[in-house]
Order: C-alpha cells, then sequence, then structure tokens
C-alpha cells in the first residue's frame, strides 16, 4: 500500500490535475446512459448517513461555509490527516460532518431515521450514491466507477427520465470536480506553509502522535478552508 503522506507533493498534484483533466474530458452522456441502465432507486433506508456504512462525509468548503451557518458543531476535521509536521501538528484537507456516539456512527443531523436539514443538505449527500473516479478493482485495473456501493443498498428497478439521468450525470461531474480543485489547492498551500514555516512531514512523529492519541492524548490539527488553516485540538472520541 502506498503511504501518500510520502509521495513528493508536487507528483500527487501532478496526479491530481490529470485526474481533473480525465473527468473534464468523460462525457456525461456516458453517464447518464449508466445511471438510466442501472436504475438506482433511494429506499430511504438512511444507511448512508452512518459511518458504519459509509466512512465519513467530507464537505466541499461551500458546504463548510453553510453548515457554519446552520450549527457550526456539526462539523469536525476530517479524519485521516494528510500530513504531520515534525512538532507533531497535523494537516487535513477540508472538514467531515460529525457523526453522533451512537452504535451506527450517524451524522449530526440524521433524526429518527431522516434527515433533519435535507432541503439544505449538502453537494456529497444530494449526488450519492453517484459518483465519478477512477479505483482499481479486485484484480488491480483501474477503471471509472459511477455508483457506490451497489447491490448493497436501495433497490434497482426505476425508470429514469433522461432529463433527470443527465442532470445526476452534470451535477456528479461538477462534485467531483470541486473535490480534486480542494484536494489541488490544499496541496499547493501546504507546501507554501511549510516552506515559509520551515516544516517537513516527519511519518516517524505522524505514527507516534498517533498511538498516543488512540489512548486519549489530543492532538493539534489545522483543517483547510477557504485557503487558509483552522487550527483545532482533536481528542478520540
Ligand atoms: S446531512 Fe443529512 S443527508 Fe447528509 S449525511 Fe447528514 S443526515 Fe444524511
Ligand atoms: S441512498 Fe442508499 S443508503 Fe442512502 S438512503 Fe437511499 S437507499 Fe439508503
Amino acid at each position: 500500500m502506498i503511504i501518500l503522506s510520502l509521495v513528493p507533493i508536487p507528483f500527487r498534484i501532478s496526479a491530481l490535475t490529470q485526474e481533473q483533466n480525465s473527468l473534464l474530458a468523460y462525457p456525461i452522456e456516458q453517464m447518464a446512459t449508466i445511471v438510466r441502465d442501472v436504475k438506482f432507486r433511494c429506499t430511504c433506508c438512511a444507511k448512508c448517513c452512518t459511518r458504519t456504512f459509509n466512512g465519513h462525509v467530507f464537505l466541499l468548503d461551500r458546504d463548510v461555509r453553510a453548515v457554519k451557518t446552520i450549527d457550526p458543531e456539526a462539523i469536525e476535521p476530517a479524519p485521516d490527516p494528510e500530513f504531520c509536521d515534525q512538532n507533531g501538528t497535523y494537516y487535513v484537507s477540508g472538514y467531515a460532518l460529525r457523526a453522533k456516539a451512537d452504535d451506527a456512527g450517524s451524522c449530526w443531523f440524521l433524526e429518527n431515521g431522516k434527515c433533519r436539514i435535507y432541503a439544505d443538505r449538502f453537494a456529497i449527500c444530494r449526488i450519492y450514491p453517484y459518483m465519478l473516479h477512477r479505483e482499481p478493482d479486485e484484480s488491480g485495473t483501474v477503471d471509472w466507477r459511477q455508483i457506490s456501493g451497489i447491490d448493497q443498498h436501495g433497490e434497482y428497478d426505476r425508470e429514469i427520465p433522461e432529463d433527470e439521468a443527465l442532470t445526476i450525470a452534470r451535477e456528479t461531474k461538477e462534485f467531483e470536480h470541486a473535490f480534486l480543485s480542494q484536494e489541488i489547492a490544499f496541496l499547493e498551500y501546504v507546501q507554501e506553509y511549510f516552506s515559509e514555516h520551515r516544516l517537513r512531514h516527519v511519518q516517524k512523529v505522524y505514527d507516534d502522535r498517533m498511538r498516543a492519541f488512540s489512548k486519549g492524548i489530543p492532538i493539534r490539527v489545522m483543517a483547510y478552508f477557504d485557503g487558509r488553516f483552522e487550527e483545532h485540538i482533536v481528542r478520540k472520541g
């Protein structure tokens, strides 16, 4: 497994830029055809709003701006920070929705199986389970994937009108493009910030502090938002 934090930042920026160019070249009509062929129907089970099913929900900057006006307590720095400097400060590319302390790890906004801000839900919540990025399959072959968790949720029997499929395809592509732009901006800023403050990523410090964190020692995390870092002290749980 490749430890991303050990890959030089310029290589990572270059790989993400290539990914973004491939995404731009991907025809939305092709995605729309797949959307119509898959016939996904949401059964409103709310599994995707829990960490046990879906990991964390990463937010774009525009969604972080919105959530800060709705309920600033609802976000936290995204887990698995990308870097740790020689002084033990971590750096992560953005925020995720906070989970409640229940068994499923329900989203902060999930109440009685329903989203309490449904009309204002975030970009990722609107497009799920559609996605448009390349991933390796079980044999290691990298190809595009358009649906997350196929056959693990929902039903597959809905006739989707062509204009709706095109809208889904367009919104999914826009989300993925914005996500890649945010990742690239984060890496460029880390590069500049580290150079200006004479910092460097040290994997051993990263691992040591993570071990201490898992035993209850708080860590300092800088979360990237709106072209700068916001400082947080994060405790396990
Ligand atoms: S904001 Fe709403 S739709 Fe999005 S994960 Fe939370 S509960 Fe689900
Ligand atoms: S998108 Fe899937 S997991 Fe989420 S509520 Fe609908 S059926 Fe359930």
